[in-house]
């Protein structure tokens, strides 16, 4: 793998004190050629889109519109109209809760997620259980951390409208059998809605091959800017969603009473949408294509295995998931130490110029 440091300013700054950043899980840094596509849109070529008819605001509108079209690529997802540019991954999780649960899940309905889910893929769907007098029913995890799909059968019935599941646990760094979660949805109809956040920096993604409906992640944890996501809509289930924000951009016509509304994906992008951002993100995505995902992908799954072997070596420390797996596969290591609070822990640690993540993870039901 070549010496990718370079390209990371932060990384690059002469410093005082060592700068050891492991924190790639909560938001990862950004290449020079984000911060730099981000730089020259507001530099030199700003303006609103879909809007004015003027060339400046055209090229923005082809500029956002290639991004989504690069988007669908990655995602191998049929159309580009399958694509919304939302603000993150919650964003994107809260519009499939309120454009299409809304409208889906009704009382007696179950929803079925798991334990390890991130609150955004969790808190969401609890709420809407409980408006909606709706069962939420959670697939529970054995005791190294990992979905136990035997009760799957049994969680899993005729009354299942969605199962909302993550792609990879931001706690353990575990993956999850989508596969197996999917085809069981499937055999009853119910839509999936996977948590993509911790998948989509380091999978060759192909929602086609997966089979899932909906498919959210985040732009800041790949390289882009804070501000952007993906939400992808499958067709197929684009007919069940009605927009739950509206106003201006995403309508057909408006008049004293009634208003009706474009086609997707515009119709899911009211307002002024994260311009910059988006065409920052599409600089991300460039820049993990030219280095090949799979090169970054065994790259971080060698360090994995490096960190869990070093870990291993030290007394009181536990380390969390299924130790030999996770150095085989994963690309995200948790611990504990026997006797120290998780806060004391990273802030010792940061004396020493290195930066983790310590407490719940936003997974406390986990
Ligand atoms: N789901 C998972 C699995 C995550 O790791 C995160 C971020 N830690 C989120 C959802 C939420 O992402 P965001 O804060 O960008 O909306």
């Amino acid at each position: 793998m070549q010496n990718l440091r370079k390209y990371f300013p932060i990384f690059t700054l002469k410093r005082e004190q060592p700068f050891i950043y492991f924190d790639n899980a909560a938001t990862s840094q950004k290449p020079q050629s984000v911060i730099d596509a981000v730089s020259r849109f507001y530099s030199f070529s700003n303006a609103n889109m879909n809007r004015g008819l003027y060339s400046l605001g055209e090229k923005t509108t082809e500029a956002y519109e290639f991004v989504r079209f690069k988007t669908a690529r990655f995602l191998n997802a049929v159309s580009s109209s399958e694509i919304i540019f939302t603000h993150g991954t919650t964003d994107g999780i809260n519009t499939v809760v309120y454009s299409w649960g809304e409208y889906n899940i009704g009382k007696g309905d179950e929803i079925v997620i798991s334990q390890l889910e991130h609150h955004s893929n969790f808190v969401p769907w609890q709420q809407l259980a409980k408006r909606k007098g709706a069962l939420l029913k959670i697939i529970p995890v054995d005791r190294y951390g990992v979905l136990d799909l035997s009760s799957l059968d049994d969680l899993v019935t005729e009354k299942t409208k969605l199962i909302a599941v993550a792609h990879v646990s931001n706690a353990l760094g575990i993956y999850n059998d989508l596969k197996t979660i999917i085809a069981s949805a499937k055999k009853v109809g119910a839509r999936v809605c996977v948590d993509g956040a911790q998948a989509a920096p380091f999978e060759a993604l192909d929602v086609q091959d997966l089979g899932c409906d909906f498919y959210a992640f985040s732009g800041h944890k790949m390289l882009a800017p804070t501000g952007v996501g993906v939400l992808y809509i499958g067709r197929s289930v684009q007919k069940e969603c009605i927009p739950h924000v509206t106003g201006g951009g995403m309508v057909h016509e408006v008049s004293d009473t009634e208003s009706t509304f474009l086609s997707s994906p515009t119709c899911f992008e009211a307002g002024t949408p994260p311009i910059a951002q988006v065409i920052g993100f599409g600089a991300a995505l460039d820049f993990l294509s030219q280095n090949d995902l799979q090169e970054i992908k065994k790259h971080c799954i060698a360090l994995t295995k490096k960190t869990i072997t070093g870990l291993q070596k030290l007394k009181k420390i536990r380390i969390l998931g299924p130790v030999e797996d996770l150095k085989e596969s994963g690309h995200l290591v948790s611990f504990m130490i026997d006797g120290m609070h998780a806060h004391d822990v990273a802030t010792y640690l940061d004396r020493y110029g290195i930066c983790v993540r310590a407490g719940h993870h936003c997974a406390q039901p986990l």
